[in-house]
């Protein structure tokens, strides 16, 4: 049976001039139908476009203004109407209108008198047809609508049979996978399989499928061209009245490009960039795994920490990008030296970890530490340029040392420190007694900044003279700790406690902002003097030391720049030697010099010499301390005043210890001095009362 409205009734529209007609017809199918009465054409068409239209017409054929042909032609022109099925009624006489009738689509006829039970015959067939035709009308637009989901779909649409086999798939599909319909009809979809997926995983799509009629999950399948994609994909079983399985229809989207985003944040987020090894994160995760790993197996494990030696030089002088490949060529030779189950990662610009696994014996991991030290110091040609550098090596040994992943890469990389110490171009075992010491250090430090915020510290002050002139040139500012308990301490017993930590840094700005402010004092009491302040490496090479001072030196209106004077390490300044020659040269756009001090202790080498914007070189005490009985020291002096002569620096000698070390120093033309022979560093006020009180030396007074 058809699908007939049952609640809402079906609506006639009757048109007829005549009211016995309508009367009679409207009476006996009311109970019915719905019935609605038009006394004219016009009315009855103004009526049939009411909405809802009417299911059907009856109409009269002769009737005044506009017949019965008139009407049904004018319904049959308006779009929403023209399905509305029309049953002409028609007078005996007028049976040749019927022809007229049908072809201006008339459904049937109702011959007058009409026949009560004929006409409900014939209205309910009418109607019962027009019911069916709906239905076709419903069903044909919802298959035109499955049909253009099927072929618009963006998804790769798959039908398969009972068996399995495709029947069917569309335009997406043939996108996503390179197949035309021709290629995969009659065929089981395991010709897509990539085959990246174990058969369990299909056992458990298959029982998904035959108990809950669907499956949905991400499938790697293999297209025409042998490629592999990722398919997002649900697939569901179709069952026929009886349950029986009719067919499965698969869905699935193509999320490779979004599957290769999510791999590639994945790496970026666990493995280095720049030389695709882990990186510190998917490293602690790995050494987790090897504790764990020699836990079961009773074997050693070593934790290495690896830091290059002189990299940084080679990035200076031939650019990042030869630094790059530098460090790509060192981690594939690494690598070389490694198990497949150990691990290198990559956790800073020149530092490395690495996790050898199954050892057996300490000697074993020795063995292979050997080996990395040799490779890494192979030459290499990089762009033309041949390259060198080597490796320090920290190490620890678990189980012997039992601590996490974090405490062991600390441990190893204390380890490391003492390689680069002793030398670099090494290895070193981790060592229980010098951890003990870095917590010592750390509680020191902690005592050092609690120190800096207390004002412990302050700056004594050793006054520089010129000899032969009998003139006091400025004073070197010296810092001290005014220790509450144990008195006045010197630099050598809290600055080597604080090198390589922000309070470095934090204590040298102060120096200089002491020193200035002193200057300032001093000006304004008339005292034309320059203060020397030290300047320790990791300060210099600040980002921020230039801007800094350009800061300072603004707070100091009306204050002459060639008063300060800065001394830096010569042994500093041959570390890093193109940063310290930027950073000297940018002071000196501010009107500041420099002095290498300890000068003799480093390389000395003529060609650094000339290339260092030092104003001043200042011959270390040790040197001239000795030279009055060492030959050899004495040689050294020598040299140095000459090579100031040659290159037209200044030149000042430190540990003038007595009368004798002056004169020999005149001797050598050396004018220029500081040490205790002078004075001894002392307090601001001291220095002072210093200054007012002091006389000529009459051994070095105009002697040359
Ligand atoms: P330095 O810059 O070479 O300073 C000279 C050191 O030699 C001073 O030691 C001074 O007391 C000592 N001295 C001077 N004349 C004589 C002498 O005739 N005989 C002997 N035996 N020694 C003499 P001090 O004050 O203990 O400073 C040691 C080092 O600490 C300095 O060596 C300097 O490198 C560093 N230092 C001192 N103050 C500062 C500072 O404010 N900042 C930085 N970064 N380092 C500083
Ligand atoms: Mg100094
Ligand atoms: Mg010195």
């Amino acid at each position: 049976m058809i699908d007939l409205p049952t609640e809402a009734r079906f609506k006639i529209l009757i048109i007829d001039d005549t009211p016995a007609n309508i009367a009679l017809l409207g009476l006996a199918l009311q109970d019915e139908y719905e019935i609605q009465i038009a006394t004219s054409g016009s009315k009855g068409l103004e009526l049939a476009t009411q909405d809802p239209p009417p299911d059907l017409i009856l109409l009269d054929i002769m009737m005044p203004d506009m017949d019965g042909y008139q009407t049904c032609q004018r319904i049959k022109q308006t779009p929403e109407l023209q399905n509305i099925p029309i049953i002409f009624v028609t007078a005996l006489n007028e049976i040749d209108a019927e022809v007229q009738g049908l072809s201006l689509g008339a459904a049937d006829f109702l011959v007058k008198p009409i026949n009560i039970e004929t006409a409900r015959l014939r209205i309910h067939y009418q109607l019962e047809r027009e019911g069916m035709r709906r239905e076709l009308e419903r069903r044909e637009s919802s298959l035109r609508l499955a049909a253009s989901v099927f072929a618009f779909s963006h998804d790769g649409i798959m039908i398969t049979d009972a068996e399995n086999n495709i029947i069917n798939v569309n335009a997406a599909f043939s996108r996503i996978s390179g197949y035309e319909l021709e290629d995969v009809r009659g065929k089981n979809p395991r010709i897509l399989k990539s085959g990246r997926q174990s058969d369990e995983f299909y056992r458990a799509m298959w029982h998904s499928l035959l108990t809950h009629n669907h499956w949905n999950g991400e499938i790697w399948n293999r297209n025409k061209n042998g490629e592999i994609y990722a398919a997002l994909t649900s697939i569901s079983t179709v069952k026929d009245e009886q349950g029986g399985i009719h067919h499965f229809i698969g869905i699935f989207a193509d999320i490779t490009l979004l599957k290769n985003q999510q791999y590639n944040l994945e790496r970026i987020a666990h493995f280095d960039a720049l030389t695709g090894v882990p990186n510190r994160v998917l490293l602690i995760d790995r050494i987790d795994q090897a504790i764990a790993q020699t836990q079961r197996s009773g074997n050693l494990m070593a934790l290495c920490y690896l830091d290059l030696d002189g990299f940084k030089p080679v990035n200076d002088t031939y650019g990042h990008d030869i630094g790059d490949q530098l460090l790509i060529a060192v981690t594939r030779r690494i690598k070389e030296c490694l198990r497949a189950g150990d691990t290198l990662a990559r956790i800073g610009g020149d530092e490395f970890v690495l996790v050898l696994l199954d050892i057996k014996e300490g000697s074993e991991c020795q063995t292979v530490l050997n080996r990395i030290l040799a490779r890494v110091a192979e030459n290499t040609v990089l762009a033309g340029h041949s390259v060198s550098v080597s490796v320090s090596l920290g190490f620890t040994l678990y189980p012997d040392d039992l601590s996490d992943a974090e405490t062991l890469i600390r441990h190893a990389d204390q380890a490391m420190y003492v390689a680069k110490q002793r030398g670099k171009n090494r290895y070193q075992r981790f060592d229980p007694f010098l951890d003990q010491q870095a917590l010592e250090h750390g509680k020191m430090l902690s005592r050092l900044e609690a120190a800096f915020a207390n004002q412990e510290f302050v700056l004594y002050f050793q006054p520089k003279i010129n000899m032969r002139l009998g003139k006091i040139l400025g004073a070197e500012a010296l810092i001290r700790w005014q220790h509450p308990l144990r008195g006045v301490l010197s630099p050598a017993e809290f600055l080597p406690q604080i090198m390589g930590t922000e309070l470095e840094v934090t204590l040298g700005q102060w120096v200089l902002a002491q020193a200035l402010s002193y200057l300032q004092t001093w000006q304004a009491m008339g005292m034309q003097l320059t203060i020397s302040i030290n300047i320790s490496p990791a300060h210099l090479l600040n980002a921020s030391f230039v801007d800094e001072l350009a800061a300072q030196l603004a707070l100091h209106p009306g204050f002459t720049p060639d008063c300060l004077e800065l001394e830096i390490l010569e042994t500093a300044a041959l570390d890093d030697m193109v940063k310290v020659t930027q950073v000297m040269h940018a002071c000196q756009q501010l009107g500041i010099e420099f002095a290498l001090d300890d000068f003799g202790t480093g390389y000395s080498s003529l060609t650094y010499l000339k290339t260092l914007p030092a104003k001043t070189l200042k011959i270390d005490k040790s040197f001239v301390m000795d030279m009055l009985n060492d030959a050899e020291d004495l040689a050294i002096v020598t040299g140095i005043i000459d090579l100031t002569r040659t290159f037209g620096r200044d030149v000042i000698a430190e540990g003038v210890e007595s009368l004798q070390h002056g004169s020999k120093l005149l001797e050598l033309g050396c004018a220029n001095a500081q040490g205790f022979a002078i004075a001894r560093p002392m307090p601001a006020e001291t220095f002072i009362q210093w200054v007012k009180d002091w006389q000529p030396i009459k051994a070095w007074f105009n002697k040359d």
